[in-house]
């Protein structure tokens, strides 16, 4: 009888657990860009080459880390985000499982300047299949400024899976969206081989909207508000004339984070019953608010699923307040018997 079981290094575990959290160029831009937003940066460039498989680079203005969680921030499992089990029922912030710099940084050649506000001088540290590689002093600008460069160098078959340029980049850019709607109140810009993509400065939601998909969108919008106990929705819904044939613009926030739900999209195609032509598909940009107590999105490492205590009252409001907007417009049949 002998024992055959041991615990893998950490550089091997890092780079398992990085097959789940970066499938894609696309997702490395969404957890560096998260982690700006929950550092607080009023301010967030991303930079890339040949649709981030060359290079990936998210400067930001956030406060920052010291020179121990500079290189702390790339150990699997670390994080400043929650402390306790506890915590995952009241997250306010889009990080927490404390995976994926140690992800990014198991199959990549990764690069990071770091300072805080009260420091003189920052940290300058490099990082290679999950080794520190080299770290220093450096004088540096408040924030934090993290190049990925070489994704997958060390696994061929990723790295030979990966799409064309145009596909990759339309992932990064539906990341850069999402995140970028969710948070109009911060300044977003986006370079892509030296070319300047976006540049969005700081708005509100109508006009963040507007910047990205163009001027025309601004008279399709239909405000959506309404406030219950339960949850809190706002944002537009596009008038049905402007449906699309393809897929519209549909994005649903769940306290600020983009999740996709097949069931709360159900019920505002729902709330447009009898306004669509036949095979199209209406826009929306909604932002729900719930108590983070009363939501789970600890369901997939990318988090774009959540899990609702109460789905079916969410759906009913959802369709209704929907509804109700689109009927002020008198766009759709006003069909209220009570009145
Ligand atoms: P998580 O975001 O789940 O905590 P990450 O691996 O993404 O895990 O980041 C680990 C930690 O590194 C974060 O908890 C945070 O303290 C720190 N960190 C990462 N990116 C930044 C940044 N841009 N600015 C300041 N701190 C950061
Ligand atoms: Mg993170």
């Amino acid at each position: 009888m002998s024992d055959i079981i041991q615990l893998l290094p950490d550089h091997v575990a890092n780079q398992i657990a990085a097959g789940e959290v970066v499938q894609r160029p696309a997702s490395v831009v969404k957890e560096l860009l998260e982690n700006s937003i929950d550092a607080g940066a009023s301010c967030i460039k991303l930079i890339l080459k040949d649709a981030g498989k060359t290079l990936i680079q998210v400067i930001d203005d956030g406060k920052g880390m010291s020179v121990t969680d500079a290189r702390l921030s790339f150990e699997r499992h670390a994080t400043s985000k929650i402390r306790a089990a506890e915590d995952l029922f009241q997250l306010h912030t889009k990080g927490f499982r404390g995976e994926a710099l140690a992800s990014i940084a198991a199959i990549a050649h990764v690069e990071m300047k770091t300072k805080q506000e009260d420091q003189e001088l920052g940290t300058h540290l490099k990082i290679e299949g999950s080794k520190v590689t080299y770290q220093e002093m450096a004088s540096t600008p408040t924030g934090t400024s993290i190049s990925v460069k070489n994704l997958f160098y060390n696994i061929p078959a990723r790295r030979n899976f990966l799409k064309s340029d145009t596909v990759e980049t339309r992932h990064i850019i539906d990341e850069f969206q999402r995140i970028s709607l969710a948070h109009p109140e911060i300044t977003f810009s986006l370079h892509h081989n030296s070319n300047e993509v976006y540049r969005l400065s700081e708005s509100n939601l109508r006009k963040r909207v507007v910047s990205i998909f163009g001027s025309k969108m601004n008279e399709k919008l239909v405000p959506i508000e309404e406030e219950t106990e339960m949850i809190s929705i706002s944002g537009f819904v596009a008038k049905p004339e402007y449906a699309k044939k393809k897929r519209g613009e549909q994005f649903f926030f769940v306290n600020d984070r983009f999740v996709k739900s097949p069931y709360l999209h159900h019920a505002v195609v729902a709330a447009f019953d009898g306004l669509l032509e036949q095979g199209s598909h209406p826009s929306y940009f909604l932002y729900l608010k719930v108590p983070t107590k009363s939501i789970d999105i600890n369901i997939h490492p990318t988090k774009t699923e959540v899990k609702f205590d109460d789905e079916k009252a969410l759906y009913a409001i959802l369709r209704a307040t929907v509804k109700h907007s689109l009927g002020q417009y008198s766009i759709a049949p006003v069909l209220d018997f009570n009145r």
